[in-house]
């Protein structure tokens, strides 16, 4: 039955990305107080404003009086915070068990046992304030597909999900599981997207898109994480990741492309990606060749701090920590100048790295390399809604979209950092963190 419905999903291209799941005829009324509300689409911030939602999403935003409000509507007072879009992050793995010292350590858990962590990661990030995310792969095909349509359908919480179903990756690439002996057997779902050639993409895509994928992940050069792969290294070819494009777009998807190399960067940018994830060594042709084209940039720039003093703590071996040494300050400085040059950029944090629910630490690194506050916000709401093509539905707090909100204590545009602490969290107008009342659902995870 999911298949089919995955199938008539393709068919129908206007579809909308979100079924509402109010479908009584009237829907409950929910007013927010809000101190302060950070108004991403003017890039500014009003006080003392009344956000009216009915149901789900929305329904207007007005100057807080307290004699409009709707009888029986339920009032929630958050005058003393600052309130924000929900946060999204677009570079995350949450359907995954994590990583760690052991190159190995896909093979240690079964499908089952990675998307149950998953579950807990789900909830994490959601909590930390991120409502909507991209998952840009789970070594085990299609966990991400099962976590997104678990938390679709209310048996689990956790953020709005897009996904790839699998990576699409050339043999011991970066997106396959290297590090076993040569003769060593992998399950056929651990290496689903490895393709040897143009038409084997194709034929993969269309598998990814048929079987739930929101979008397509192609790797196009080596990874930092992948042992055995060389970060500058080119993978798959500009041809095969040209067909990747073409075929998702009988369909309506995009594809993003991985590429730390600026040789992989930029055959992925011709190739037509819709998004370059890390871009760590990008050149000056490359931040070029992205603003001419329109693609995003998502930089995963904090988790190198991290990965520099946990892998070296815990031994995640000398070809990784070199491979981040490589690219960490690299990475900052071509985020720097792309951003100065007026690439588009879209806030991702490759969570999974590092532990889910942290993915608000990135914030500051991206002040600290050119982003005003209010930038970084953006890249992290607006952008993000803008790259998935889902502003209709979520990215402001505006009539009509999702009721997704945040709201901290403090002034974010004056300290960016308060975003790694939210005290607040609303998801499709229900409360699922609250400074007041604690967690709605559950006890407190973080
Ligand atoms: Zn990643």
């Amino acid at each position: 039955m999911r298949r089919l419905y995955a199938c008539l999903l393709t068919l129908f291209l206007a579809v909308p990305a979100f079924a509402d799941n109010t479908t009584s005829p009237v829907k409950p009324v929910t007013i927010v107080h809000a101190g302060a509300l950070v108004d991403v689409v003017n890039g500014k911030v009003l006080k003392d404003q009344m956000i009216q939602i009915e149901g789900e999403r929305i329904a207007k935003v007005t100057s807080w009086a307290p004699g409009a409000m709707p009888e029986g509507a339920t009032l929630i007072d958050w005058s003393g915070l600052t309130v924000m879009p929900g946060l999204m992050d677009m570079h995350t793995h949450l359907a995954d068990s994590g990583q760690s010292a052991n190159v190995l350590a896909p093979l240690e858990f079964t499908a089952a046992e990675s998307v149950l962590q998953g579950v807990k990661h789900a909830r994490q990030t959601l909590r930390a304030g991120f409502t909507t995310v991209r998952d840009v792969g789970a070594w085990r095909a299609f966990n991400d597909v099962a976590l997104r349509d678990a938390i679709n359908s209310g048996i689990i919480e956790g953020p709005r999900m897009a996904v790839v179903g699998a990576y699409i990756t050339v043999p011991g690439g970066a997106g396959d599981v290297t590090g076993q002996a040569f003769d060593v057997e992998i399950p056929k779902d651990l290496h689903f997207g490895v393709v040897r050639s143009a038409s084997e993409v194709r034929e993969r895509v269309r598998t990814l898109i048929q079987h739930g994928a929101t979008f397509i992940k192609t790797l196009a050069t080596g990874a930092v994480l992948t042992s055995g792969t060389h970060v500058g290294a080119q993978e798959l070819s500009e041809e095969e990741i040209h067909a990747a494009v073409t075929e998702a777009a009988n369909y309506n998807v995009y594809v993003t492309s991985h590429a730390h190399g600026a040789k992989g960067i930029k055959a992925a940018v011709r190739a037509g990606v819709r998004s370059i994830e890390h871009g760590s060594l990008i050149d000056d042709e490359g931040i070029a060749l992205m603003k001419k084209h329109g693609t995003w940039l998502v930089a995963d720039i904090y988790n190198g701090d991290y990965i520099d003093a946990v892998g070296r703590a815990d031994g995640w071996g000398d070809e990784i920590l070199a491979k981040n040494e490589a690219t960490t300050e690299r990475q900052r400085e071509g985020f720097r100048k792309a951003h100065a040059a007026g690439v588009r950029i879209a806030y991702g944090t490759d969570s999974g790295v590092y532990p889910h629910g942290d993915n608000g630490k990135q914030f500051v690194y991206m002040v600290r390399y050119g982003m005003s506050e209010m930038e970084a916000i953006q890249s992290a709401t607006l952008s993000p809604a803008q790259l998935l093509g889902w502003e209709a539905d979520v990215g402001s707090i505006e009539a009509g979209k999702f009721a997704d909100m945040v709201a901290v204590k403090g002034d974010p545009l004056k300290d960016i950092s308060l975003l790694e602490h939210i005290d607040a969290v609303m998801k499709g107008g229900r409360i699922i963190k609250s400074e007041k009342h604690g967690t709605a659902t559950g006890g407190a995870d973080q």
